[in-house]
């Protein structure tokens, strides 16, 4: 994971307070810009790297009386992207007893299908009814891709090969599901590529005809600076209640991911950390960021 070259890009611009002896507003301005430089190569985006700065220069007010003045501007940079990452919502909470709907919404080769698997066995895990619906009639093989993982996992799966319209499978999935007083029923929904207007009509239609308690949304973790414009799109047209980051264990710099998820102001609720269906890690922003300091 490269997750942490963002601490050792800010523990360089921070070595310049150890190596310069004598400390005034023109150090601490170039010592700024150096972080400023390693957050935008860690693809945060440039709005909130300004963001960030302004606030920790503001901070700094009284910076000459500190002892350890690198200590304090590192301390401020967790604060800050803590802050960034911190949405100031609660992630929706499943209902015990009651048919929980929760729909993920994502592009093609996100990870949605394996993340929905996760997420199913996540809670059957912990002892909830839980079922997975395809409504996905749009990639050849999704049908099968989704059956295949449900009987693996042991969940029960609703599917249907010959209906096209994903809206009607969605519909009927759910309500077959609800009679058997399923508690989680998870919608896969097909991917798409930022550019099919169609597909995201599809998406919308299936959102207003279910009404999900929770819309999830599927990021890849690894596609940097443009994670804020997917994630924008998305949250544009569904209520994305909450994210999941995918493909963490590879070669993501975490930085688009969280400013995508600034832009949402939806919380993330877990991490995707492999392909396996146990490979999900329950969401912590202040260990998160910790982990891209190093
Ligand atoms: P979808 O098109 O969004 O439904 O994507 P899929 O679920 O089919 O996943 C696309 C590829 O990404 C597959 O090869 C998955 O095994 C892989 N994948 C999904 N999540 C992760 C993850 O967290 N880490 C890694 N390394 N691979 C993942």
């Amino acid at each position: 994971m490269v997750l942490n070259d963002l601490g050792k890009k800010i523990n360089d611009a921070l070595s310049n307070l150890n190596k310069d002896y004598h400390f005034d507003k023109q150090l601490l301005n170039k010592v700024l810009k150096d972080i400023q430089l390693a957050l935008l190569q860690s693809d945060i985006n440039v709005k909130y790297v300004k963001q960030l700065s302004d606030n920790i220069l503001q901070k700094c007010n009284n910076i000459e009386e500190a002892v350890n003045k690198k200590k304090l501007i590192q301390q401020l940079v967790v604060q800050e992207l803590t802050k960034m990452l911190d949405p100031k919502k609660q992630p929706f909470s499943l209902k015990s007893g009651k048919p929980n709907v929760v729909m993920f919404v994502g592009l093609q080769g996100a990870g949605k299908t394996t993340t929905c698997a996760k997420y199913a066995n996540y809670w059957k895990k912990k002892g909830w009814r839980t079922c997975l619906i395809c409504a996905d009639t749009f990639r050849a093989g999704a049908f099968d891709q989704l059956q295949q993982i449900a009987t693996k996992i042991r969940i029960p799966f609703y599917g249907n090969r010959t209906e096209t319209d994903p809206v009607a499978i969605a519909i009927e999935g759910v309500k077959t599901f609800q009679k058997q007083n399923f508690e989680v029923i998870i919608i896969d929904t097909s991917g798409r590529h930022m550019q099919e207007s169609e597909l995201f009509d599809e998406m919308k239609q299936i959102y207003s005809a279910v009404c999900p308690n929770e819309c999830i949304f599927v990021m890849d973790g690894s596609n940097g600076q443009a994670c804020l414009n997917q994630a924008q799109a998305f949250k544009k047209a569904v209520d994305v209640g909450s994210v999941i980051i995918t493909k963490l264990d590879g070669h993501s710099k975490g930085g688009g991911a969280l400013s995508a998820v600034a832009a949402t102001e939806s919380p993330i609720i877990f991490l995707g950390t492999g392909e396996h269906f146990d490979d999900l890690e329950t969401f912590k922003a202040e260990s998160f960021v910790k982990r891209l300091l190093g």
